[in-house]
This record gives C-alpha cells, structure tokens and sequence, in this order.
C-alpha cells in the first residue's frame, strides 16, 4: 500500500480492492487465461493448474474447487495483456440503481480470502497497467487522445498521492469503483487508451514538490468548487475554484437570484451542450453510467415525498415542510448549508439544518443527488401538503478538480493535455517519477 508524501523512483504496484467485503459476495468464478501464472493455496501449497477455478465462502470457510483453504493466491508471471484473470461476478455502481455485476478480465495478481465471512478479492497490479484500464473505466476509448492523457496524469497523481485512502483498514490503495476510480480491467482496453498511458508513463502533477491529490468529477456545472468548501480538508492552491471556459469570466453565484440567473444564462463552459451536446456524450462516458442531464438538471417533490425522503434520511419526521432555505453557496454556487424548515407532528415548528455537501446530496436524493449546485423553486400555497419543490441544479459529481465533461469539451475544442491540466489544476506543474 502507498504511503502519503512519498514519491516513488520506480514504478510500484496497486493493490485494488475488486470484491469488496461490503458487497457481501460469497461465490466467484475465476478463468485464467494464458499459462504464465502460478497458484498457490495457503501461501505454500501448490495447487494443480486449473483454467476454471470457482470458489465459495460456506459458514466452515473458503473452498476453492472442493478444497478448502484460508487463501487463493494467483500470481501472474508476465505482464502480456494475454495472460490476464476472467473474474465473474464484480459489482460496478456499487450502492447505486445502475448497481449491476459485470465479468471482468484483470492483469497483475488476485488474491482471495474472507473477511468477516464474506469473499475479499484484491487485484495485485503494476500502476502503468491499472491506469491504462481507469481510462477506459472512466470514459470511453472513443475519446480524444489529449482527454484520455490527462484523464490518465489526473487518475496517476490521485492514487500516488493517497490523501484519500478511503479503504485504509483494508489496506487498500483503492476499490474498483466510483468511490475511488472506476476500474473495470481490460475489458474496454483499445490502442488508444493503451497509448495514453505509455505517452504518460510515470507523469505526474506536482505542487511544491509533493504529488497533487488531482480529484475530479462528471461535470462541474460551469465553475469548480474549492476542496475545503467539500471536504474537511485544508485548501489546496491546485482545487482551488475556477471558471470552466475559455477566458476568464465575472459571474456572481453567491445568492439565490443571481445563481437562479446564472443557471439559466451560462452556455459558453466546456462542460455545456455548447461544447458538446448531451446526445453525444454517450458515446465519451464510461459504461455503467446513468443517463442523465450533466449540465443542467431538475428534480421536483411534494410535500409528502420530501417528508419521507428526510425521514428516511435523518430520522426526523416533519408534518409539512414550509421552506428549504439557502444559507451558504460555494463558489461553484454549491450550497454549502441549508435549512429545512418545517412544523413537526406535535405542530411545534422546527428547522433542520444541513451543513455539508455531501450531506445535502444523501438527504435529497433517494440515493444520491446529482451535485449540491442547485436551487430551489417552490409553489408554496400554504395549504398544508400540496406545495411542490423543484431542484433545479448544474453538473455532475462534487465539482472538484478537473470536470471530466469539460475537459472531454477542451481536447474537442483542440486543446493539449497539459493546457487541460493546467486548466484545472492551477499552479501545478508537470513531473515524470520513473521511466
Ligand atoms: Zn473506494
Ligand atoms: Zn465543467
């Protein structure tokens, strides 16, 4: 596992979790293709070489084929992309609706066990070859080369400079998924993807020296936030705010009315139809992706749905809800608290106060609200439950770092990776760790 700050002079190898415990999987499928591999079974035995191989978590412990044992170790021998694991099934979109399990075909080595009973699956692989797949994972091979590079330099930094570490206890640099990167092995693996991670072998954003934590996300909406506006974390001169388009821009997003107008008005950002039109982002995004508005979105509920959502959310049970109410946005117009206010069943008033980004997308979503740049539009009659609140919001994703959409917008527009890069992560510059 990679530890914080240290920069690295050869390349290391990831260890991603694909099967995680939470997916509380008990059975998997494993082919191994190609002859390059070595098996071992509880670190010493060796197995008989097996092409299919399919294991089972049962109450008495692991069992690999009818063997039992505590671990399943497959090492690869050769880093040919012909010698690869077939793994079957691997959930993509955990937690999410578009939730679904996919086959997978990784590079590197897999190890298997248990962990509080249930299977524990993590892929051992060379960074270069996890990379090549993240881009593809992320977006599409379709995309243009210079999208691709940065995509790829963005995805390099983010896991060397492991600030995230959201799976530390497991011992993890990251899971397959949208929590960390998407990473759906090489399934989806052209020439093209291939040769943006070579062009950008050991490329990395530094700032002072130190590996840029280069987050990023579907859409920003117009403008990026500042990290510290959506995680408790110190500001970062490379996430700071900046306006995704062309020249630099006067716009004021700070109050309920001017974000209103701004919504509205805005279509001269990368990440707008004007750039790229929402038909054909199908063909750039990655595979599971829901389809949805990225730029411009609206979501709409009555009283009795709001209600409901934040009882389930919070554990607060109003009788009706008479306000939704904006006290702090953002730069990007994110808002950043927010009141709900409201009469509860003993009709005492009360007012809930939500204070964070990622709280306001949990709670007004039944999974999870498309980003926290939004506004709100209510019909408010005051007749008890019949007032309606329309969410009418930008982008896609927390809206730090580089906007994937937008910079898809940029290399069309015929921008290079690092003007893309730099575009985003402002007062960064680029460094190679290793041939
Ligand atoms: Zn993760
Ligand atoms: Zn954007």
């Amino acid at each position: 596992m990679k530890t914080l700050n240290k920069i690295p002079k050869k390349e290391p190898k990831m260890l991603i979790g694909i099967v995680m415990p939470e997916d509380r999987q008990l059975e998997i499928d494993i082919k191994i293709n190609g002859s390059d591999f070595l098996i071992t079974l509880d670190k010493n035995e060796m197995i008989p070489f097996h092409q299919e191989i399919s294991i089972r978590q049962l109450k008495n412990g692991l069992f690999v084929n009818d063997t039992h044992c505590n671990e399943i170790y497959i090492q690869s021998q050769s880093r040919k992309i012909s010698n690869n694991i077939y793994l079957n099934p691997i959930k993509a979109g955990r937690g999410f609706h578009w939730q679904k399990s996919i086959p997978i075909q990784v590079l590197g080595d897999i190890r298997i066990s248990s962990f509080e009973s249930f299977l524990f699956v993590v892929n051992t692989i060379y960074l270069e070859d996890y990379l090549m797949c993240v881009a593809t994972s992320e977006m599409s091979g379709k995309c243009p080369k210079a999208l691709l590079e940065a995509q790829t330099i963005a995805a390099r930094s983010w896991i060397l400079a492991a600030e995230e570490k959201k799976h530390k206890h497991l011992g993890l640099d990251a899971c397959n998924d949208d929590c960390c990167q998407r990473y759906q092995g090489i399934t989806n693996l052209n020439k093209e993807s291939i040769k943006a991670a070579n062009n950008t072998r050991g490329r990395v954003l530094v700032h002072n020296e130190i590996i840029c934590d280069a987050r990023y996300s579907k859409s920003c909406g117009g403008i990026t936030e500042d990290n510290n506006n959506v995680w408790d974390m110190n500001q970062k001169p490379y996430l700071c705010s900046v306006y995704d388009g062309k020249a630099s821009k006067e716009y004021d997003v700070s109050n309920d009315i001017s974000f209103r107008k701004w919504l509205l008005d805005e279509t001269s950002s990368y990440c707008s139809p004007n750039f790229i039109a929402e038909k054909n982002l199908d063909k750039f995004l990655g595979n599971v992706d829901k389809k949805g508005n990225y730029y411009r979105w609206s979501i709409s509920y009555d009283n009795n749905e709001l209600i409901s959502l934040i009882f389930e959310k919070t554990g607060k049970k109003f009788k009706t809800i008479i306000n939704l109410k904006t006290t702090k946005r953002g730069k990007s117009g994110r808002v950043l608290s927010l009141d709900i206010i409201g009469v509860l069943n003993d009709n005492t008033n009360f007012t809930l106060a939500i204070e964070s980004e990622y709280e306001m997308r949990r709670i007004l979503h039944p999974e999870f609200l498309y980003s926290s740049a939004f506004t709100i539009e209510s019909n408010s009659e005051h007749n008890n439950n019949t007032n309606r609140f329309t969410l009418k919001g930008a982008g896609w994703g927390h809206g730090v770092g580089l906007c994937q959409i937008g910079a898809l917008g940029m290399a069309l527009d015929g921008e290079k990776t690092e003007e893309i890069l730099l575009h985003y992560y402002q007062s960064s510059r680029l460094r190679n760790l290793y041939e």
